[in-house]
């Protein structure tokens, strides 16, 4: 009898249940590499996880590929997976040690600097905004060359931590020293290196904002769903919405689709999938903000395609990283509708004392996964500070004005209140 294939997780939030649904639809077992910042005894509670294997990435690097080695050593394992941003590059190293499929160590580095992004799509002839390399805080003045607004965000960051637009010479000289500080209290050190660490200043680029999750198997790219996040124009750009697919005319998709092409071969990404960020500029052009080689938001953004293409983003994941071929490539599945993605706003900040119209929520027919993030006593930091979204919820729709009246409704409806609010 064939065993079941085994893929090791890593660093995979266990609050975030997507991945681990997946893996059970698909008949994957999974290891899980907790993540030092998950909650105890919730890692590896999910029914497809089989193992937990904790290593020590960010604290010892080397221990820590040498224990999976020894483990792969042990009983070899199919493939390797990461979980979140900042294990790529340690992911990236462990396949290629361990001749698994996965990132090129080199494009792993390129994916997680926005500065070398930046260059690798200037070089590729593709969309790119004025950008300017910040070396230190007292060289904010270099941006000066731009045209304002401008955008300064971490080299490194995630989830518009530390973005700020400024729209004056003065709001980017308090921007950058923002940026800079949030840099080094929170990523710097992070990385391994100071020299990962920086600040960047780009030209703001006007328009709304899409997101496209894609997979990427022997080179060859699908774009799986294109999202619809909206108009965000700061000064912090926090996330709330997503839906899909996003209602644009067939060339604009395609021109989407270039782009996010052209952008997996400039970046060198050749296996996995990934999560774009595009914003559309005057409505029809589109321009790159970065791309994550990884499932997007934890995992949630694999429900935006599984449910308007009607692909297992997921699935087809674990699948191209244990070696094989995505069933999509070969059977067309079918779209099933129209897909919200709500991100419930952290507001002002302060200690949770509860997030209220959740529970009404949980019992929707259209919702498919309600997940609390910040439970009651959390102390949640507001933007450009951010520490983390305090509950998403996932639904289904009939149609795209059906998704947009439900995200309206659950922006009226839901609300983290605070403690010493009232
Ligand atoms: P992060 O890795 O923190 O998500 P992004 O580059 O995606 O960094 O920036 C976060 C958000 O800030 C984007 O989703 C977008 O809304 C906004 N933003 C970043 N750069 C620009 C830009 N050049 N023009 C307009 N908006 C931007
Ligand atoms: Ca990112
Ligand atoms: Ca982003
Ligand atoms: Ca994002
Ligand atoms: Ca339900």
């Amino acid at each position: 009898m064939p065993q079941r294939p085994k893929l090791v997780l890593v660093g995979q939030l266990s609050v975030f249940p997507w991945v681990f649904d997946a893996a059970e639809r698909a008949g994957i077992d999974l290891i899980l590499v907790p993540r030092g910042d998950d909650t105890p005894g919730s890692a590896g509670r999910a029914k497809s996880v089989v193992e937990l294997l904790p290593l020590d990435i960010e604290g010892n690097p080397d221990g820590a590929l040498s224990a999976l080695a020894d483990r792969y050593r042990r009983e070899p394992f199919g493939g390797i997976m990461a979980g979140n941003e900042r294990v790529i590059p340690f992911v990236a190293r462990a396949a290629r040690e361990l001749g698994l499929t996965g990132l090129t160590e080199e494009a792993a580095v390129v994916v997680r600097d926005k500065r070398r992004m930046r260059q690798r799509l200037l070089e590729a002839g593709l969309g790119v905004p004025g950008f300017v390399v910040i070396k230190d805080p007292d060289s904010w003045t270099d941006a000066l060359t731009l045209r304002f607004p401008v955008v300064v965000k971490p080299a490194n960051g995630h989830s518009s931590f530390a973005v700020v637009r400024a729209d004056d010479r003065d709001s980017l000289e308090q921007a950058v020293a923002c940026t800079w500080k949030l840099v080094e209290a929170h990523l710097g050190a992070a990385d391994g290196s100071d020299s990962d660490a920086g600040v960047l200043v780009e030209e703001y680029l006007d328009g709304p904002e899409i997101s496209a999750e894609s997979l990427v198997y022997h080179g060859q790219v699908r774009v799986c769903a294109v999202s619809w996040k909206g108009e965000m124009t700061g000064p912090y750009f926090e996330e709330t919405t997503l839906r899909a697919p996003a209602q644009l005319p067939a060339e604009i998709l395609a021109a989407i689709e270039t782009e996010v092409i052209g952008a997996h071969h400039a970046f060198g990404v050749t296996e996995g999938t990934t999560h774009t960020e595009l914003r559309l500029v005057g409505g029809v052009r589109p321009v790159l903000l970065e791309m994550a080689a990884r499932l997007g938001g934890g995992g949630n953004m694999h429900h935006l395609a599984h449910v308007s293409s009607g692909i297992d983003l997921a699935a087809e994941a674990l699948r191209i990283h244990l070696g094989r071929e995505p069933l999509c490539w070969r059977q067309e599945p079918a779209p099933a509708g129209h897909a919200a993605v709500y991100l419930v706003p952290i507001g002002s900040g302060g200690r949770v004392r509860q997030i209220r119209g959740l529970d009404a929520v949980r019992t929707d027919p259209q919702v498919d996964y309600v997940v609390q993030i910040a439970g009651p006593g959390a102390v949640l930091r507001p933007y450009p500070d951010w520490s983390g979204n305090p509950a998403i919820v996932l639904s289904h729709h009939a149609s795209d004005a059906e998704a947009e009246a439900y995200l309206d409704h659950l922006a009226r409806t839901l609300h983290v209140e605070y403690e010493e609010q009232d």
